[in-house]
């Protein structure tokens, strides 16, 4: 199909004009190319903003250096401008578990990584902000969204504070961010058609009654470069009320129904500290009716919003490691997280908050973001030029959003939440039609799923039960009683676009629970469906290899990382091989695995090895773990604590016990034996050698490697965040 230049978002004057605009209401800055597809952010946010009437421009991977041109190419727009840092935190994008640089950039044309700085978040924002003082800004994102409290920063191995504490705008939307950009939008656009006081304040808008905008530079860790608040007299500042919006204030009293967390200062000095709050920043993210969340900071200076505007300089983003060194400020605040705000509580200083997010899309809602009308394509500018993450999704469908799963090292909850929302099946069947339009369509869909691949139609029987749940996974420890496990909905889906005559076969790319297709509920027909989706799942829609995702085989890690038990693996496995033999089928199961997850010893790794061996694995799909902003993982990694019960968790840190426990999933190599023997010889398990380091190994070496590619399939990330495989899978629905 042909499309015109004005059938994507203008991204130049010259496209401006072509649209005979002379202004917009909002740019957005995107650090990835710009792909008109609903798996990429800035094309769903600046295709949401134009469904609600609103003319938006995109300006994707502008350049950060030199005299900013890229940055005032299109002027100023009426209402904002939006940062779009892209489908993934810019340092996992750019370098790898062992912090080496990727070999490409999977969202830039022809893979190049030289198109996007380190934490565009904060790079783009101060251009932005010396150049336009008074226009606001609002960030959005993966990046800004993982970053809005107080996280760990690997690849600086450093906590940070709120990103608005380094970035100088004005709001931070975190999640899918439809909802709260239009309300914004419509709240400012009002505000300008609303007639001023006497004062210069808009009159309608509401004002805060007790917060104010910032106009601080916050200390944080003695490393953040000037941060600016609120533009000077922009309506922004007095728009607190929106959901899924963070926001920086000068103070602010509790209410009984807010969360004081540990102030910023306190999570410097205490590594308890962070790993408590975090377990209240996961189940707020996960709650149908969440808490606000406050979390006070230490400012170092005050400035006023146009002081703040501060000439750019390189961002604290780019230090190393060890010029990152972090001074411990005195602490804020001194309320235990969790403990509500009580009368005698008196107003906090500077502090971050956090609203509570939007409840769940409705399927009218997130079909109405599907059916926006997206070309699917990269922009025009890009021809010939080959974006990997594109390649890798242009034929798949997202059909749900959200995850129950839990998984601790996975961030698709703090972004997306635990509940499911699911697209109809028109909506689907719409995409699948225009998908099956496209010149280079084979008859394949290359992946039917969502952040995991069965659990579409999924929710709770007693929806007043959920409503009041806590719980950060539906399946973990246990599959909840009240979970309606039935897979008869996903089945039809399946049905529906199989029966579509231009479609030869759909596959399942995203990863599969299997622990629910092995669930034994009461309601007979959900099994039965289970036992059907198995089958059919194993005949109908698997190329040859059927990835899982066991992740290890050691049971007190896999409850660390709220994944079912390896026995569940076993029980797969069986059922797989019996359906594959009863159909005559020669496919494989091809299990992934993480090395030195918090709890992870080289012992473990070792059984992992003889487990694995003895069922006939060469293991391909391996990851050493990452520790990504924002996960359950990564602060019990740092802190030492698993943050929902506080008992100390030791984890392999330094590079040299890494590679220990990552070198025994290449047991069958002969240049990794020695130093197995000798790792076996040291943790006290030499009785392992023989089964593991036969002297006459007879295994074939030469099909042995590890095939794991960073950039295999950008589709199928739900869970991982910290691996790459996990990247990939959350690329599309982390708009
Ligand atoms: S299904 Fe169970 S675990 Fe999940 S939200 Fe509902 S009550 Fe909580």
């Amino acid at each position: 199909m042909e499309y015109r230049l004005t059938d994507f978002l203008p991204t130049t004057k010259k496209e401006l004009e072509l649209r005979g605009w002379d202004e917009v209401d909002v740019i957005l800055f995107s650090a990835d190319a710009y792909v008109d597809h609903p798996s990429f952010g800035a094309a769903v946010i600046g295709r949401t903003l134009e469904a609600a009437g609103f003319r938006v421009a995109i300006v994707p991977q502008p350049d950060w250096h030199g005299d900013f041109r890229d940055f005032k190419k299109l002027g100023r727009p009426r209402l904002f401008f939006g940062i779009s840092p892209g489908c993934m935190d810019s340092m996992v994008n750019k370098y790898t578990a062992n912090r080496r640089l990727r070999s490409e950039d999977a969202y830039s044309p022809d893979g190049r990584h030289d198109l996007r700085p380190e934490y565009p978040t904060i790079v783009y924002s101060k251009i932005l902000r010396q150049l336009y003082p008074d226009v606001p800004i609002v960030l959005g994102g993966i990046e800004a969204s993982l970053r809005r409290l107080t996280h760990y920063d690997y690849w600086q191995d450093r906590l940070r504070p709120c990103i608005l504490c380094d970035a100088p705008a004005d709001l931070l939307i975190y999640g899918m961010g439809e909802k709260p950009i239009v309300e914004l939008a419509r709240r400012l656009s009002d505000a300008l058609s609303t007639p001023h006081a006497s004062d210069g304040s808009p009159i309608g808008i509401p004002h805060a009654s007790d917060s104010s905008p910032i106009a601080t530079t916050p200390a944080s860790d003695g490393s953040s470069i000037a941060t600016t608040p609120a533009s000077d007299g922009s309506p922004i500042g007095t728009i607190r009320d929106i959901p899924q919006t963070v926001y920086l204030t000068s103070s602010i009293t509790p209410t009984t129904d807010d969360i004081v967390l540990h102030s910023h200062e306190e999570c410097l000095k205490s590594k308890r500290s962070q790993a408590e709050n975090f377990r209240h920043i996961e189940e707020q993210s996960n709650m149908m009716h969440a808490h606000r969340l406050l979390q006070p900071f230490a400012p170092a200076a005050t400035k006023t919003p146009r002081e703040a505007a501060v000439p750019v300089a390189p961002p604290a983003a780019t230090k190393t490691p060890r010029e990152a060194a972090v001074p411990v400020a005195p602490p804020a605040a001194t309320k235990t997280p969790g403990e509500a705000a009580v009368p005698s509580v008196s107003t906090l200083g500077p502090s971050v908050v956090v609203n509570p997010p939007y409840p769940p899309m409705t399927t009218a809602e997130i079909d109405a973001s599907f059916d926006l009308p997206y070309t699917r394509l990269p922009h025009p500018k890009y021809k010939g030029k080959r974006i990997p993450a594109y390649e890798m999704i242009k034929h798949s469908i997202n059909i749900h959003r959200g995850c129950f799963g839990g998984c601790a090292f996975c961030t698709i909850s703090a972004h997306q939440g635990k509940f499911i929302t699911c697209r109809s099946k028109e909506s689907i069947l719409r995409e699948v039609r225009q998908v099956v339009q496209m010149d280079d369509f084979k008859g394949y869909i290359s992946d039917l799923g969502g952040p995991s691949a069965n659990m579409y139609g999924m929710h709770g029987h007693n929806i007043n039960i959920c409503e009041k749940c806590k719980r950060p996974s539906c399946i973990h420890p246990q599959i909840c009683p009240n979970l309606d496990t039935d897979h008869s909905k996903l089945l039809d889906i399946y049905h529906a676009v199989d029966a579509l005559p231009e479609v030869k076969k759909s596959f399942i790319g995203s990863g599969v629970r299997y622990d629910l297709l092995l669930y034994h509920s009461k309601d007979e027909h959900a099994n039965r469906a289970a036992q059907e989706y198995t089958r059919e799942l194993i005949t109908r829609h698997v190329s040859g290899r059927l990835k899982v995702a066991p992740e290890h085989t050691s049971d007190h890690v896999l409850n660390l990382m709220r994944k079912p038990s390896f026995q569940q693996f076993y029980d797969f496995k069986r059922q797989f091989d019996r359906i594959c033999r009863e159909e005559g089928l020669r496919q494989q199961i091809i299990p992934y695995f993480i090395s030195s997850h918090p709890g992870c010893t080289e012992a473990d790794m070792a059984e992992l090895a003889i487990i694995t061996k003895r069922l006939d694995f060469q293991l391909e799909q391996v990851q050493d773990f990452t520790p990504t902003p924002m996960t359950v993982s990564t602060e019990t990694w740092y802190s030492g604590y698993n943050p929902y019960t506080l008992e100390p968790v030791q984890s392999a840190k330094s590079q040299r016990e890494k590679l220990a426990q990552r070198q025994y999933f290449f047991w069958y190599k002969p240049e990794e034996r020695r130093n197995i023997e000798q790792s076996l010889r040291r943790i006290g398990r030499a009785d392992l050698i023989s089964e593991l380091c036969p002297q006459n190994n007879t295994h074939n070496t030469h099909q042995a490697h590890s095939s794991y590619n960073p950039h295999a399939n950008p589709r199928t990330e739900p869970r991982r965040q910290e691996s790459e495989k996990g990247q990939r899978r959350r690329r599309r629905r982390h708009p």
